[in-house]
This record gives C-alpha cells, structure tokens and sequence, in this order.
C-alpha cells in the first residue's frame, strides 16, 4: 500500500511530503495507523549525514504510536483497535545469544532498524513520519493503559535508552546520579532516575532549564562550565548530549568505582585522558536503546509511574524548522509529529 510520509530525499537536504510503499502485511505483521511520531536527534544526525551514508529517501522516526488496523493471519499478540508503539527495532535474527538474551539491539547479525536499513524483505526500512507501518509482531509493544499516544511516542527511543542504563547500573535509593543535558533524552532521564529513587542532578549549559529541571524531579542543577566543586561527587553519570563533550571534565566528577555511561552518538569522537580512569577506578560505558522485552517493561513503568515526555506536539509542514529548533537545543522536550497533518496526496 501507499503511505504519506515526510522523507528526506538526500543527506542534509529539508524533508518534504512523499508517498511511500509499505509491504503487504505477511502472516505475522500488523499493520498500525500511526498517530504520533517523535523527533529523535538521531533522526537528525541520520540525514545529516553524521553517521555515514544511508539510502534515500529516507523517512525518519522511531518513537511511533498508533492504533492497530489489521493483523495477518498468524498473529496472537496483537489485535485490531490495540494501542501500540514501534520504537528503534523492527527485526532481528532472534537466535543469536544476544538476541536469545533479550538484547535484539546488539544482534550479531545486526538489528534491523527502523529506518535506514535493509528488511528481511529486502527493502529499505522506513520510518514513523508516515500515515502506516507495517511490522512483525514480535517488536510491536503493547501501550499500557494510562500512556497518553503523543506524549509516550517519545518512550520508545528516549525512554528505553535512559530506562536501560538507569537500570543496568542500578540507579536507585542511595544513588547520586547526573544526568548531561536537558534535551529529550535527559528530560526522561530524570523523570526515570527520580522515580526509582536516586538524587538527580541535571548538569546543563545554562540557568534556563532550571526550573523545567526542578519540576521534571532532580534535586540539583548545575551550569557545566562551574562545576569543578563536584569534583568525585557523583556515582553514575549519564551523558546524553548530542554533540562532542569534554570527558575528562565529567568523568572527574564520578566517585571512586563510579561509571560514566554514554548514550550520546556525536558525529566527531569523544576522547579521554587516561588518568580520567585509573585516577579513581572509574568506568567509561556505552549503552544503545534498549532490548524489546526492557522496553515492555520500561512502559509499564511509566504508566505507573505516570512518566511521559514534555512535548510539543508539531504538524508535518513544521519538521524541518523543528530540526533547527533541536539543533540549538530550543526544544522542551520533545517535538511529536501528528501524523493527521500528514498531506494524503504525498506531494
Ligand atoms: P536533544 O533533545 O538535542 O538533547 C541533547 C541535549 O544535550 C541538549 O538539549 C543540550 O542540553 C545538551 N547538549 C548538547 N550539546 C552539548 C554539549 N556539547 N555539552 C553538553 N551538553 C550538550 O537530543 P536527544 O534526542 O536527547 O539525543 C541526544 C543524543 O543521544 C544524540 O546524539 C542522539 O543521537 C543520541 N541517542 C542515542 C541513543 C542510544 O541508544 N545510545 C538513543 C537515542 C539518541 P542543555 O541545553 O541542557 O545543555
Ligand atoms: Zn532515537
Ligand atoms: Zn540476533
């Protein structure tokens, strides 16, 4: 079938209505009419090219909801009329060990992601600005009761990759956890860290999201560029900023045995001293998204804890200029694409 979409139709150059093709749903794919679609900066870093070439064109999104329309014949999980999400994974070769253990985002095969890459089919995948998307069963997530559509969309990239880490290394009661930059990510981070008990510190570059970080839940807030005085301060960083960080600066700010994870993907390298390291016996981590059954459970969380995105929510004709609004970090929190405003002729 044909789809509206939004694509970018060559790296670096504005998106713009298109129509695209969606597979017929095989027997074991549902087909969702997709209602929200979040702007994630890796959409942005995507078509502009930071990450190496891709093919286009090109429809960003994974942070999807919708409704679903139509199942095929094998399907058990899902039905017509569920509420459901699609986040950054829509295959996997689900036999590895990895995939096996529940982390499809680190298949040895490689995830199939859900844009950019090459389907099963053989097709290039395409994203969540569109009007419907098809996808096996297996990596559609059930949308808890009490998620709103639009303000969880952002849960299925931004949630589970702040959910996973906070997760992994144990934020919780006791944890004096920072969190680097106060974008869409971070704003998650500590809504997730304070609901499971740490003491959330935001480090931003600026006073202006203070009170936003207040009333987000973190308990501190501190410009980046004076905090030497937190020297060691802190037990688990997580940096989500978009662009290159100064490591060395943040990881002196981790406590001995403490890790800094990583979650931010900037097109130029990040690099470190190694003292930075053995000065206290700190980690340096990464994490990448999260696996499906985390992310189920992830969104169970939040509906319990009532925990959803900041957003704005924009129609299509408004994605390119919330590009350049994501770029200078003038975004609280999150822009949502309203898939309704899509144009149904494409262009
Ligand atoms: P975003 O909404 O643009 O937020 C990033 C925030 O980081 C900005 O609002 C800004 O906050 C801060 N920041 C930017 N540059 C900085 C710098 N040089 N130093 C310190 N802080 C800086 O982006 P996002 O959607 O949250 O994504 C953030 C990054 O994570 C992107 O690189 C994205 O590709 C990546 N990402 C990774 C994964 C994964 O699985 N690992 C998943 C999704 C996204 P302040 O105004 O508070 O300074
Ligand atoms: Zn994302
Ligand atoms: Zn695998």
């Amino acid at each position: 079938m044909h789809v509206p979409a939004y694509a970018a139709p060559a790296p670096g150059e504005p998106l713009a209505p298109t129509l695209i093709e969606r597979r017929d749903p095989g027997p074991h794919d549902v087909l969702i009419a997709i209602g929200y679609a979040g702007i994630c900066h890796s959409d942005i870093h995507t078509v502009r090219g930071d990450w190496g070439p891709r093919p286009y064109p090109l429809v960003p999104g994974h942070e999807i909801t919708g409704v679903v329309t139509a199942t095929g014949s094998g399907v058990t999980r899902h039905r017509a009329g569920d509420r459901v999400g699609v986040g950054c994974i829509v295959d996997s070769c689900r036999t590895c060990a990895d995939c096996r253990a529940g982390n499809e985002q680190y298949c040895r095969s490689g995830m199939v992601g859900t844009y950019g890459a090459i389907g099963r089919d053989g097709a290039v995948t395409q994203g969540g600005y569109a009007g419907h998307i098809v996808v096996d069963e297996d990596f559609v997530l059930p949308l808890p009761d009490g998620l709103d559509p639009a303000t969880a969309a952002p849960l299925l990239c931004a949630g589970i990759t702040t959910y996973s880490p906070l997760r992994r290394w144990n934020a919780g009661p006791g944890t004096r956890l920072a969190v680097v930059g106060l974008g869409g990510l971070g704003h998650l981070a500590v809504r997730i860290g304070h609901a499971l008990g740490a003491e959330v510190t935001v480090l931003s570059r600026s006073y202006k999201k203070q009170e936003d970080a207040v009333r987000l839940g973190a308990d501190h807030y501190h410009v980046i560029d004076s905090v030497e005085r937190l020297a060691g301060r802190f037990d688990l960083i997580l940096n989500t900023a978009g662009s290159a960080v100064d490591l060395d600066a943040y990881l002196s700010l981790v406590a001995v045995d403490g890790t800094l994870v990583n979650v931010g993907a900037p097109a130029a390298p990040l690099t470190l001293n190694a003292f930075s390291l053995i000065d206290a016996r700190r980690s340096l981590a990464g994490s990448l998204i999260g696996g499906i059954a985390e992310t189920r459970e992830m969104l169970e969380f939040c509906a319990t804890h009532r925990i959803g995105a900041d957003v704005e929510i924009i129609a299509a004709d408004r994605i390119n200029e919330a590009y350049e609004r994501v770029l200078s970090a003038d975004v609280r929190y999150r822009f949502v694409v309203d898939t309704a405003t899509l144009p149904v002729e494409g262009s």
